[in-house]
């Protein structure tokens, strides 16, 4: 993968694809500007060489123009953290001068997410190169990730090439014991991740909902808890191959409902009753889970341990969250909602790499290539 040190930029404009699909409250305003700060490397690099910049990123899923979609919150927090002016531009017959300017919505554009060649073309007429620092949206090949790429000479920036660089490092040659934590909601998300760790990994910790379709293909009862039936067939396979390296949980805490709210209690076992649902792991679970995770050379966490987001049911996540943290190991976090978890918990800056992206992250541990990766090789 070609990188900043390929490409010649000084006096030159560069396009560059940043992730800016920060989130925003009811009043427009940005609530976490985590993956605005994450581009700053690449982009004040890109400055010091002297490129004049052109920034492209999309922000949500709007049908058409739509101001609600706007990128002009990040323009401005841009703008603050880099102490430049950041003019952003409308449309993309009309683009002003300018030191640092950024192009609207990209997915304003109907031919964007098709990786239309011409829309790629007007892009490119823009600018005298290319650098990809999006990664949270490498692994989709739209007009502004892939297409572009090969009009102009490309490269990847500093965030995109760390990135890169962690993931396939965790998996070639890893500090070991490698360790693997997997939750979230559904099995079918991450059985290309736990596919990847069969056959990598020393130890695979499993969470979350995605427990219950385990449990249900064991003969558990799961009660009212989130089960995804088509779960139930990668679950009986993944256990059928997992022997002594995966861990399912012993203990739960369940709920009436999901709800903060709620009636709760602890379950010393893994059968649900009937009219309750299994929201987080139980304490033994979450304190043996840390035990492995403190003797790990390399840690991989993707998934919340529970429904975290409900404060009776976070403990199970907090848990893994702080053992990640004090880790001495080599600890990766992917996924948006453990990431999410992790700023919640104040640990954010407690890991060697947050990935900036969840579904990209994913799709490199599982070995798929990443479009955007693939047209700056
Ligand atoms: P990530 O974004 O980190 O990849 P996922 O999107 O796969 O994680 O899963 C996160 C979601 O899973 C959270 O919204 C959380 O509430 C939910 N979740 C985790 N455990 C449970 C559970 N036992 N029951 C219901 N929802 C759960
Ligand atoms: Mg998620």
């Amino acid at each position: 993968m070609r990188t900043l040190d390929d490409l010649d930029v000084e006096g030159k404009r560069v396009l560059v694809r940043v992730d800016f699909n920060v989130p925003l409250d009811e009043q427009r305003r940005i609530t976490d500007d985590a993956r605005i700060r994450a581009a700053l490397p690449t982009l004040r690099e890109l400055r010091e060489k002297g490129a004049r910049l052109l920034l492209a990123a999309h922000l949500g899923r709007p049908k058409g123009r739509d101001e609600k979609f706007s990128l002009r919150p990040a323009a401005g927090r841009l703008a603050e953290l880099l102490g430049e002016d950041v003019t952003l531009a409308e449309s993309l017959d009309d683009v002003p001068d300018g030191d640092v300017v950024m192009l609207e919505n990209v997915r304003f554009e109907p031919g964007e997410t098709k990786n239309d060649r011409e829309l790629a073309q007007r892009y490119a007429a823009l600018a005298d190169a290319y650098v990809d620092d999006a990664f949270g949206a490498a692994h989709r090949a739209h007009a502004s990730t892939e297409a572009v790429a090969h009009l102009l000479p490309s490269a990847a920036g500093r965030l995109l090439e760390r990135e890169v660089a962690t993931m396939t490092g965790i998996l070639r040659s890893p500090q070991r014991p490698l360790v693997a934590v997997v939750g979230g909601a559904k099995v079918t998300d991450k059985i290309g991740v736990l596919d990847a760790f069969l056959q990598r990994a020393d130890r695979i910790l499993i969470g979350g909902a995605m427990c219950f379709p385990f449990f249900k293909a064991q003969g558990h009862s799961v009660g009212e808890s989130l089960c995804e039936e088509e779960g139930l067939e990668p679950a009986r396979r993944v256990l059928a191959r997992g022997g002594e390296k995966l861990r399912l949980p012993s203990d739960l805490v369940a709920g009436r409902e999901f709800a903060a709210d709620t009636e709760t209690r602890a379950l010393d076992r893994v059968d649900v009753p009937d009219g309750w649902m299994g929201l987080d792991i139980g304490r033994r679970t979450a304190s043996g889970y840390a035990e492995v995770i403190g003797d790990a050379g390399t840690v991989f966490w993707n998934g919340p341990m529970g429904a975290f987001e409900l404060e009776p049911f976070a403990a199970g996540t907090r848990t893994v969250a702080e053992a990640v943290a004090e880790s001495d190991g080599v600890t990766v976090v992917g996924g948006g909602d453990s990431a999410a978890a992790l700023a919640e918990f104040g640990l954010a800056d407690r890991v060697t790499h947050l990935s900036t992206g969840g579904g990209a992250s994913l799709e490199l541990i599982e070995g798929k290539p990443l479009p955007g990766v693939e047209a700056l090789s």
